[in-house]
């Protein structure tokens, strides 16, 4: 899966940005005085570069604390203002859009309940057009690449290539220490998938509490993530949504001072190293795949001569029989147990498949 569209890097339009990007803010505008206090305690920090909060704010349920709308643009103003932050809201209507420019807003993002309906993304798109204004688009709740990837495309039909996809974790039903499963391989997907797609991580809404945050950033940044988008509140347990997720000013510095920016590249001695060490480990591949190839080979001439002999496919005691030997060899050999019983699984699932279809051509 792949998509043909141009997404402008991002040291093209934030060039001031440095590395990684870092977004923070409440998770709600509250009031004036809770959103002004907690930017110009943000803004202290260097890494931190635009100010989020929410204005209108999608909850689970009604009667919960559904944003203060328009009044908190203002507050969002002044508090660009005073700062000099950029500023960030979430807009899941046409009528957001609209708003949130009246009011200055640098770059508008789709929420991950937005981006699951492709009639609201549609629909916001069509507020957008003509409008170069940024936009940032959130995984959508589902683990589903392709709608998160339907919903940058349709931005970018509205002529927007300043687009940033955010990753905000995945519901997930399984019992997770995190309120959001991270599910790594869709943002790494996604970032196969569009070419230049900067990719921000969302830890907050991923770990719902603040203990796990640190974590899940530092790994956001080694897995390559241009940055961050974490909730910041300058009174976190009286915030009206998310209390239990989000950091105080001094706990977002110590959160951002601990981390560890790696480099991406490296110096040329390690670039010739490397390279080394990945040759070695294709070539390796190359082997993997050509003795897996022979394998199945091997497995179709076993299957003809079931068939010749009217033998069943799966022999219950051959398989515990494999099973325990190459789990013996394995361990031996330092592979992980649960690691080998996965590999042996696929492998012998693939095997029978293959003699079930030399079954069925055969007519037996
Ligand atoms: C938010 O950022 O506060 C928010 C509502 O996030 P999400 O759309 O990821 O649930
Ligand atoms: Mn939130």
């Amino acid at each position: 899966m792949s998509s043909n569209i141009e997404i402008l890097p991002l040291e093209q339009w934030l060039p001031s940005h440095g590395s990684p990007l870092i977004i923070s803010g409440p998770c709600s505008a509250e009031s004036a005085g809770q959103l002004i206090n907690t930017a110009k305690a943000i803004a202290k920090l260097p890494q931190v570069k635009v100010l989020r909060a929410g204005i209108w704010k999608p909850r689970t349920r009604p009667g919960e604390f559904e944003g203060v709308g328009e009044e908190g643009l203002k507050w969002l103003f002044d508090a660009k203002r005073a700062t000099g932050l950029m500023t960030t809201v979430e807009v899941a209507e046409p009528a957001h859009v609209e708003l949130a420019l009246k009011y200055g807003v640098d770059i508008l993002w789709l929420g991950a309940r937005t981006v699951v309906n492709p009639f609201s993304v549609q629909a916001i798109t069509e507020a957008l057009k003509g409008i170069h204004v940024p936009v940032m688009v959130k995984n959508p709740v589902s683990p589903d690449v392709k709608l998160w990837m339907g919903a940058i495309e349709r931005v970018y039909s509205a002529g927007i290539t300043k687009i940033i996809a955010i990753h905000r974790g995945f519901h997930y039903f399984n019992k997770s220490p995190f309120r959001n499963a991270p599910m790594w391989e869709i943002p790494i997907e996604l970032k196969r998938a569009i070419p230049n797609i900067p990719i921000i991580t969302d830890p907050s809404h991923i770990c719902g509490r603040r203990s796990l945050l640190a974590e899940i950033s530092q790994k956001a940044l080694d897995l390559e993530m241009d940055g961050l988008m974490i909730e910041s509140h300058i009174d976190p347990a009286n915030a009206k949504t998310d209390a239990a997720q989000q950091v105080s000013p001094q706990g977002l510095k110590n959160l951002l001072d601990n981390l560890v920016i790696r480099e991406r590249q490296g110096n040329p001695e390690f670039q010739n190293k490397l390279e080394e060490l990945r040759t070695e480990i294709d070539k390796l591949d190359g082997e993997l795949l050509e003795i897996l190839a022979k394998r199945m080979e091997i497995i179709n001439e076993i299957g003809d001569y079931k068939i010749e002999n009217d033998i069943t496919i799966l022999q219950m005691k051959r398989w515990a029989g494999i099973i325990e030997d190459r789990l013996s060899i394995g361990t031996h050999l330092g592979l992980k147990r649960e690691f080998l019983l996965n590999l042996l699984k696929l492998i012998h699932t693939e095997s029978i498949k293959k003699q079930e279809e030399r079954f069925k051509q055969s007519g037996r």
